[in-house]
């Protein structure tokens, strides 16, 4: 098709707002709306091949973010720029039938297949335009936003780190904040509360900001403000008991040692319950509230549902929900058509112990009332897939196979006499459910969920030919697709001083420079573009041979 935003004025809807047509020339074309360019939707585009699709990419950022490295814009390590892709040239690469608009989705109305948007163009160019783009298929990857527990002040006065402009924020505020403690008429004091720097929250985002943050003061800024380097002070507020809870416990406690040598103040249990614009105020276990002075705090505490998703889990009958459930193939439940994957959506896992009737019929291919071990064992492939649980608490009872399960729950029988009925089967099983856990809110997860769907989409006509039954077992009602299955590739922190931890499957655990190594690799490849991939590695060098720029 020609032109991608072609509003039609016949095609006015019920409340007279335009309706985008892009698709009058190919109308045979399944018109595809996707929401969002971040990591789940820029991976989706990526991997889409079908050409059977009309796409309209709409999203308020025109360009893509490698968000694990905004921490090191915040100190100038990288530049902006270089962790960037605009999503034009994203899909030019493509040669599908994909069209993009700057503009942000402010309602999805599921009952009519349309989207409702608004111009996203910066605020100095006036005109806001608001139209609607109907879809055949809908593909929501809108992510999320910071979570401030509705914490007073945390809006007005907080920097937060999530989107390219605020790590930009963050860099300059950083430099104003040593600026204004190098004017000379300041009290000790002041120069002091001027250079005080406050991280709210102990995951990975907030150690890796402090980290970088006390790099640049000891690299970089100690040589351009001798005078002022000793009051710099950095202080990590952390709510629970201990920083990069996700982490192994070994990583976490390197990590607390390591902040505590560089003179890092770390203090656990601590909640922040109020920002003003001069203090933060925290209540410690004991009740007890102090407050401190702060020259800028970063807020980095997690992350709560959009309003436009909250708004749409009303729609479908997920009010009573805090995150836009899907099934395992990614399709929102209670609705058709739509699809939602990264961190605007979890995954609704299936317990085995609501399917456990139905697993034990489909099982039971003779119905005698009873399964075999070889029944079990024809089955079991199936199950396993549906329910990843299920190889989890395998795992963790070090047992090879679910046999080993069954016969432990029956007691002293031979394996191939072991028969159970129903009731056995859920006393063996009974535990199995315990090992389900959501998936982290990753860019990780968000890449291969939207690799994931893009497969779906590529092979969607073969699929429709063969709906799916509600299990998924071999010989019938079986359905094209697998549904999702995350891979866990490993994690890295980055701890500053050129020392990162690494935490790779199988609780391998990795502490030091040549981990840091592996994360400058790492990183480098996975760049969405050989521009970027380019940018990057100059910026580290940069970084390397001449330190990092300290200007505004
Ligand atoms: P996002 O990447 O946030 O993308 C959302 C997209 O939707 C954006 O393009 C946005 O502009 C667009 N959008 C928003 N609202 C609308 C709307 N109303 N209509 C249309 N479009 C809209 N994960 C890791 O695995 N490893 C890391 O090292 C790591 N480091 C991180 C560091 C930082 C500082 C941050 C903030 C996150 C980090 N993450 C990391 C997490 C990771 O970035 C997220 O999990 C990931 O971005 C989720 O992808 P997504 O596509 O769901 O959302
Ligand atoms: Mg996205
Ligand atoms: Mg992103
Ligand atoms: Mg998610
Ligand atoms: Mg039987």
């Amino acid at each position: 098709t020609g032109g991608s935003l072609v509003a039609s004025a016949e095609s006015k809807s019920y409340d007279g707002m335009n309706v985008v047509n892009s698709h009058e020339a190919d109308s045979k074309k399944k018109k595809v709306v996707v929401l969002g360019t971040g990591w789940a939707g820029t991976s989706f585009l990526k991997n889409l091949k079908n050409s059977a699709y009309d796409v309209q990419v709409l999203s308020p950022r025109n360009y893509f973010a490698f968000t694990p490295l905004l921490p090191s814009v915040t100190c100038g390590t990288v530049e902006a720029r270089s962790v960037v892709e605009p999503v034009r040239r994203i899909i030019r690469k493509k040669h599908l039938d994909i069209h993009y608009c700057e503009a942000e989705c402010f309602k999805i109305d599921a009952q009519n297949k349309k989207v409702y948007c608004r111009s996203a163009q910066d605020t100095n160019l006036k005109g806001e335009e608001e139209f609607a783009v109907d879809y055949d298929y809908l593909v929501i990857a809108v992510g999320a936003r910071v979570n401030t527990f509705n914490t007073p002040g945390v809006e007005e006065h907080c920097h937060f780190l999530k989107e390219v402009e605020d790590a930009q924020k963050i860099r300059r505020t950083v430099m104003d904040c040593f600026e204004r403690a190098s004017i000379p008429t300041l009290s000790d004091e002041e120069r002091k509360k001027a250079l005080q720097f406050v991280i709210v929250g102990g995951g990975p985002t907030g150690v890796e900001f402090a980290a970088e943050l006390h790099d640049f003061v000891n690299e970089d800024i100690v040589k351009l403000y001798p005078q002022v380097k000793d009051l710099v002070k950095i202080t990590l507020l952390e709510a629970g008991g201990h920083i990069l809870n996700m982490f192994d416990k070994r990583i976490t406690a390197f990590a607390e040692k390591k902040f505590q040598r560089d003179g890092i103040e770390l203090k656990t249990g601590s909640m922040v319950v109020k920002v003003s614009d001069t203090e933060i105020s925290t209540k410690e276990r004991s009740g007890e509230i102090s407050s401190m002075p702060y020259g800028m705090v970063v807020w980095s505490t997690g992350i709560a549902s959009r309003p436009l998703i909250m708004d749409f889990m009303k729609q479908i009958g997920q009010a009573n929900r805090r995150v836009l459930a899907t099934d395992e193939w990614l399709r929102v439940e209670g609705c058709e058509n739509v699809y939602a994957m990264g961190d605007c959506a979890t995954i609704n896992q299936r317990k085995v112990m609501e399917d456990i009737s139905a697993i034990f019929r489909k099982a039971d291919k003779d119905n005698s009332g009873t399964l075999t071990v070889k029944e079990v064992q024809e089955v079991i492939d199936d199950i396993c897939e549906r329910y990843p649980q299920v190889e989890l608490y395998l795992k963790n009872k070090q047992m090879n196979s679910i046999v080993d399960l069954l016969k432990e729950s029956k007691g002293d029988v031979a394996k191939e006499s072991i028969e159970l009925d129903i009731e056995e089967l859920k006393k063996a099983l009974s535990e199995v459910d315990s090992q389900m856990k959501n998936l982290p809110a990753t860019a990780q997860v968000a890449a291969q969920q939207g690799v994931y769907l893009a497969d779906c989409f590529n092979r969607m006509e073969e699929a429709e030919n063969n709906p799916e039954g509600p299990l998924r077992f071999r010989g019938e009602g079986r359905h094209k697709f697998r549904p999702f299955r995350y891979r866990h590739l490993g994690q890295f922190a980055p701890l500053g001083g050129e020392q990162t931890a690494a935490q790779l499957p199988g609780d391998w655990v990795s502490i030091g420079r040549s981990s840091q190594w592996l994360w400058y690799s790492v990183y480098a490849s996975k760049q969405v573009s050989w521009r970027t991939r380019v940018l990057v590695v100059f910026d580290w060098s940069k970084r390397f041979v001449f330190g990092r720029d300290s200007s505004r």
